[in-house]
């Protein structure tokens, strides 16, 4: 039997009613006990790691999870990990780059409705999680939800209440599963070894792009952190009225060595900033990034990871454009 690691981190499949609404109090141990199945499938040891509503996940805590990774990585054949849905997706995306080119499965899930409630999606995405970190054909960090497996690079929270709550954005599913039965489509690439880090730069901040945005919120957030993503319209662009204010807003930013991260609030296909006028400028600063078809998730990941290693220019441009768990497909 496959050897599992179980690691606890609280969201909603942990959670118990309160008089304050829904908090996270079940151990791992605990999750397991309401799902027998899951010991006639694989050993499991259990790891709680925190217990919080992932609406409090911090870039520490996906240094811890990385960590307990990292040191369990040689005892074990794959893991789980049970987490919040809220942040699932920037976890997953954050534990791509933290822990790079594993073979091992590393799997992620949760549910929209606790586990001691009588209809809840605990159950099903527990033992699927479970299928999935003992399969020799997954690989690296993934998202596995309502019967579907999705990259960890690519998947966002697309729906707050259903079960269906995950969406890969810009790329496949990798795999379905019916009746806790896989069926794998794509099978993931991965390293000889995998790398592991535990260094982020958390100076990175996000902005979404609204009809009648001034400078100041801009100038604001550059002069307080060292990257910037910016959520543009479309294809992507800024606003060039004001006599161009934001635009030297960017350059004087990013000549003091700031870097901006250009990616659409769309959530399917990606930017282009050559496309148009409004875009086109940018592309001629080496400081200015576009994230093409990566998730904003996986995108602000991405920079903290990046300019958490190196603030060189060239290097930083080339890490970005680096698909790294199949991260970014289209590069212009
Ligand atoms: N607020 C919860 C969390 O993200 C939602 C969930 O787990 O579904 O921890």
């Amino acid at each position: 039997m496959k050897k599992i690691l179980m690691l606890g981190t609280g969201g909603t499949i942990a959670s118990e009613k309160s008089p304050d609404g829904l908090t996270p109090e079940l151990t791992p141990e605990q999750l397991l006990r309401a799902v027998p199945a899951i010991r006639t499938i694989c050993e499991v040891d259990c790891l709680s790691l925190f217990s919080i509503d992932s609406t409090n996940i911090t870039p520490a805590h996906w240094i811890d999870i990385a960590r307990a990774l990292r040191e369990n990585y040689d005892s074990y054949d794959g893991f789980v990990i049970s987490h919040g849905t809220d942040t699932m997706a920037y976890t997953a995306a954050a534990l791509s780059y933290l822990v790079r080119g594993a073979k091992k499965p590393i799997i992620l899930t949760g549910a929209q409705k606790p586990i001691g409630f009588d209809s809840t999606d605990s159950k099903t995405n527990l033992i699927d999680a479970f299928v999935c970190a003992c399969s020799e054909k997954l690989h690296g960090v993934c998202i596995v939800f309502s019967g579907r497996v999705i990259l960890g690079t690519r998947a966002r929270k697309t729906f707050s209440k259903s079960f269906t709550a995950f969406s890969s954005i810009n790329y496949p599913e990798l795999a379905h599963l019916h009746d806790h039965r896989l069926l794998v489509f794509i099978e993931p690439d991965y390293l000889p070894a995998p790398v592991f880090c535990e260094t982020l730069d958390e100076q990175v901040g996000l902005i979404k792009m609204i009809p009648g945005m001034d400078e100041a919120l801009m100038d604001f957030l550059l002069a307080r952190k060292d990257a910037l993503v910016v959520e543009c319209f479309g294809v992507g662009g800024l606003p060039n009225y004001a006599d161009g204010k934001l635009f030297d807003t960017v350059a004087r930013h990013t000549a003091a060595g700031r870097f901006l991260v250009m990616t659409t609030q769309v959530q399917n296909e990606g930017s282009d900033l050559a496309v148009y006028e409004v875009g086109h400028k940018l592309k001629s600063n080496p400081r200015v990034l576009e994230a093409y078809d990566m998730t904003s998730e996986a995108a602000l990941a991405k920079i903290m990871w990046i300019l958490g290693q190196t603030q060189n220019v060239q290097e930083v441009s080339c890490l970005f454009y680096t698909p790294v768990s199949h991260d970014i497909l289209y590069r212009g």
